[in-house]
């Protein structure tokens, strides 16, 4: 089986490069999964915030902004749908997407928990990295844990060293704008198992914009401006990526269909 994984995405990473143009943005959950979710204090009626709607909103906002810029640009979801992980690989394939951007909104049972973090994909082992990927992965077992983590070995060895720099300057860009203006702490750059990204096969982080069980955080996300502020970050995080690329004269390892 690891032979013939190994075959597969070898196929699909050879050496074929271009400067990455199409870019997928990937709303966590959604439909019948709410992820994250949290109710209104001092409102009535109490409202059920949900992570799936706020994730939608800034990743429509980051849609926008690279639209506009000449990438081209899709979303695994525009309006309110389950997704499965699969289908929302199969769209990354489909689309032949060169980065794979997910945005997700944390939570935590201690209720001071703050902070936006960025996430790649990376075979790394650490408890606290365990317990976020529990709250974003599909539950497995047996065989199907063997399988995925090879495809996860695999994936990881192709697309570390662009998703791990993509990470950074997307990090980077948000912590200097998003988290200066709004005095927000960054948790930092993380390496994760998160199964979306290893299923993609594509280079691309996961993005945690912040708490959705802290009240303060929870309040600001649902801001409109302050979803502007961050997409506008992630959004010209990407492009900066590209233009770093660019000048380094590194081109992204991307594989077109063979
Ligand atoms: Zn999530």
């Amino acid at each position: 089986m690891k032979y013939f994984l190994t075959f597969c995405i070898t196929c699909f990473f050879s050496i074929s490069s271009s400067y990455a143009l199409t870019i997928l943005i990937d709303p966590g959950h959604g439909g019948e999964d709410d992820g994250a979710k949290a109710m209104t204090l001092g409102k009535v009626p109490q409202e059920l915030i949900k992570e799936k709607d706020i994730a939608l909103l800034i990743s429509q906002k980051i849609y926008n902004l690279l639209s506009a810029k000449n990438y081209t640009v899709f979303l695994t979801r525009s309006f309110d749908r389950t997704v499965s992980l699969p289908e929302r690989a199969a769209i990354a394939e489909k689309t032949k997407a060169d980065l794979f951007i997910s945005v997700h909104i944390n939570s935590s049972p201690e209720s001071s928990a703050v902070g936006f973090e960025t996430y790649y994909l990376d075979n790394h082992n650490d408890v606290a990295i365990k317990k976020v990927e529990k709250t974003e992965n599909i539950p497995m077992k047996g065989d199907e844990v063997v399988v995925q983590q090879i495809l996860v070995d695999l994936v990881v060895e192709q697309t570390v060293s662009t998703s791990k720099p993509l990470a950074q300057t997307i990090h980077s860009e948000i912590k200097n704008s998003v988290g200066r203006k709004y005095g927000i702490q960054s948790r930092g750059i993380k390496p994760g198992l998160f199964f979306v990204l290893a299923l993609s096969k594509r280079p691309g982080v996961l993005l945690e914009v912040g708490f959705i069980s802290t009240q303060k955080e929870r309040v600001r996300m649902m801001n409109p401006k302050f979803q502007d502020d961050y997409a506008s970050a992630v959004a010209r995080g990407i492009e900066i990526f590209f233009k770093n690329q660019k000048g380094h004269k590194s081109k992204v390892k991307i594989k077109k269909r063979h």
